[in-house]
């Protein structure tokens, strides 16, 4: 029995409540769509000029149903051509979200890159891979197309679906703009900077609400 307690009194929360920042990869921390247009002016045999960097989500933009459409070029990508080891870091992200960490945020990959049957190891290694060559912080990674089941705080997403499917779940979004997502409703940043900026400002609201957070902190 701990000192000062008794028999039927209610269990010691050994646990405490974190402020958790969920962290989409493709087109949030790496250049998705930059790295995938190299790779299809390879599978397309075209020079890179000639497809567009303006795209839509899917790319419908480049005409990839002739050879076997979307799916056929991202597992060309991934499998071929190391997809998800060869993103280039979004200008920034590392020193943003490493203060964000020091600050106390935990910081929660959430990605849905699980997209090709059987290569699922090759998807794993690739992301993990990237994540500590180019020295990013995180906690948790969550490989879920269904980001609504993952539990945070706020949420950094490009995709303009998951977006939705996040507000119409009550969650709270930072879009990250890039111009598959245009037409997509702030609040919305443009660089990681903004993104810093945005996340300080809820996380200070967020510890008015959580007095304890910082007693909790301390104790760890
Ligand atoms: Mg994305």
């Amino acid at each position: 029995m701990i000192e000062g307690r008794h028999q039927g009194d209610p269990p010691v929360m050994t646990t405490s409540k974190e402020f958790i920042l969920g962290v989409d990869l493709d087109g949030v921390c790496g250049d998705f769509y930059g790295r995938l247009r190299e790779i299809a002016a390879v599978w397309l045999d075209v020079p890179i000029e000639s497809l567009t960097d303006d795209v839509s989500y899917g790319v419908p933009e480049w005409n990839l149903e002739p050879l076997g459409g979307y799916s056929a070029l991202h597992r060309f990508a991934v499998t071929q051509h190391n997809l998800f080891g060869t993103l280039k870091p979004m200008p920034g992200i590392t020193p943003v979200l490493r203060r964000l960490s020091i600050a106390g945020i935990r910081i929660r990959i959430i990605t849905h890159r699980l997209y090709i049957k059987h290569f699922l190891l090759v998807a794993i290694r690739q992301t993990v891979e990237w994540l500590d060559r180019n020295g990013i912080p995180y906690w948790d990674i969550c490989f879920m197309g269904d980001k609504t089941a993952v539990g945070a705080d706020l949420y950094i997403e490009d995709s303009p679906g998951n977006v939705a499917e996040l507000r119409d779940a009550g969650c709270e979004v930072v879009v990250f703009a890039n111009s598959t997502n245009k037409h997509v409703a702030p609040p919305r940043a443009n660089s990681w900077t903004q993104v810093e900026a945005a996340v300080r400002l809820r996380f200070e609201e967020w510890k008015k609400n959580n007095p304890d957070w910082g007693n909790q902190r301390e104790r760890k």
